[in-house]
């Protein structure tokens, strides 16, 4: 009996006419089917991109926005609040359909104010991967005015291409997170600079990519390649958060503060402001006095604060994040098999340390690398599968020469 002549179920071709046909349970399919089926999958994955993003925002109201970042962030209740809802309107306005009843809802960009090591880096952070999107984190002190020695504002953007893997769609989305915002404040108390490089031109700068325009952006980034084709970055749904630590800046509050406290429409007086905290009163103005010009306020229009971390907040930062530093150090133990515990002496005095020396966070991980390098070095070869840090032994291991050092980088 002649064979039956093999064609593709999907679009009828013969066998010799393919390439390729590859044989299911009841059917064939030719390779240029194939094909045609792959470019629908990406682009139907391309379409749940931004429905994941939807899905995730009817899932998570301002309040379940909260709750995540406390998973990770010890305290800071009133930015998590704050942020938790410009987040979740950035995100709504995004994903609006068009309307026309002339209400643009404008952009939530967000600028932070605290010291360094109190958790802004890791609120972008946090944010960023509940929503899935892609974040850059920038350093404002390397950017400066096109032409100079420097990286263009441009910059940014190409951080947040690679950051996407270039998938522009998803990069127009994402986060860029702006650190030390603080150090392009104008210095006009220095006559000296008849034009203020990284300062006052950086802001200008600036302004178009907060506000929402089509950039192009060297994918590569700037200098080095410049044969390359540019990338049309639209800024419009990119969602900017600004951090700085504002050193000073509670002069400005206070000088405020006081000036209305003699005037009549005195809110507080001086028994009610908390000196300690002095951040929380923070308005719009105090970083205009500072230096930021008023078009740069006005595209972060979200402003919020970072409170000062304390003892009991330290305490907590090291053993209750959902990858507080100590529950990684007893997974990578664990890894080698050796039950990892630590006192909780050990644990006061590790806290007493970081704010002994004033090492804030950040240095809660270089104390506990001291403490326990010694440990990492030899435990995996060793027969011992026990290690109890107790206070005694992390007093040992930090002798003064080490905290010394910890001071010297931190
Ligand atoms: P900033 O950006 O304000 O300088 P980071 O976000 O980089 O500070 O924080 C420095 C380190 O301290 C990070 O490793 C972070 O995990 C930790 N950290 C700081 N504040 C908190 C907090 N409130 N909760 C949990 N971890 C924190």
């Amino acid at each position: 009996m002649a064979k039956e002549e093999l064609e593709c179920s999907f679009c009828g071709r013969k066998k010799p006419e393919t390439n390729l046909l590859i044989a299911g349970l009841d059917a064939h399919i030719c390779d240029r089917c194939i094909e045609q089926a792959h470019g629908i999958v990406i682009e139907e994955s391309k379409q749940n991109d931004s429905s994941d993003l939807s899905a995730e925002l009817k899932l998570r109201k301002p309040l379940q926005i909260k709750e995540f970042l406390d998973e990770y962030i010890i305290g800071q209740d009133m930015t998590k609040k704050v942020m938790s809802v410009a987040v979740y309107n950035h995100y709504k306005r995004l994903l609006q359909p068009p309307t026309n009843d002339d209400i643009e809802i404008q952009k939530s960009n967000i600028i932070m104010v605290g010291q360094t090591g109190t958790g802004k880096t890791l609120m972008a952070k946090t944010i960023a991967k509940m929503l899935n999107v892609p974040l850059a984190i920038v350093d404002a002190t390397v950017l400066t005015e096109a032409g100079y020695v420097g990286e263009d504002v441009e910059s940014i953007l190409t951080r947040l291409l690679q950051a996407a893997d270039y998938n522009l769609e998803k990069a127009e989305k994402g986060i860029v997170f702006i650190d030390e915002i603080d150090k392009i404040a104008r210095k006009s108390d220095n006559p000296s600079i008849t034009r203020d490089v990284s300062g006052e031109g950086v802001q200008q700068a600036l302004l178009k990519l907060l506000e929402g325009t089509v950039v192009n952006v060297p994918p590569k980034g700037g200098r080095k390649h410049p044969d390359q084709k540019f990338i049309e970055v639209n800024t419009e749904n990119i969602l900017f958060i600004a951090g700085g630590a504002f050193d000073g800046i509670e002069r400005h509050i206070s000088k405020r503060l006081n000036m209305q406290a003699v005037g009549y429409s005195a809110s507080m007086s001086d028994e009610n402001v908390d000196q300690s905290n002095l951040l929380q009163y923070i308005i719009p103005k105090d970083l205009k006095d500072f230096g930021l010009i008023p078009e740069i306020i006005g595209r972060l229009p979200v402003l919020t604060y970072m409170d000062p971390l304390d003892s009991k907040t330290l305490r907590a930062i090291l053993t209750e994040p959902k990858n507080a530093i100590i529950k990684q150090y007893k997974k990578l133990f664990n890894m080698d098999e050796v039950e990892f515990s630590i006192s909780d002496g050990a644990l006061d005095f590790i806290v007493g340390k970081a704010i002994e020396y004033k090492l804030g966070a950040r240095g809660l991980r270089s104390l506990c690398e001291e403490i326990l390098t010694d440990a990492m070095f030899e435990l995996p070869s060793s027969e011992d599968r026990k290690l109890n840090v107790t206070q005694a032994y992390a007093e040992e291991k930090l002798t003064k020469t080490t905290i010394k050092k910890l001071k010297a980088v931190s």
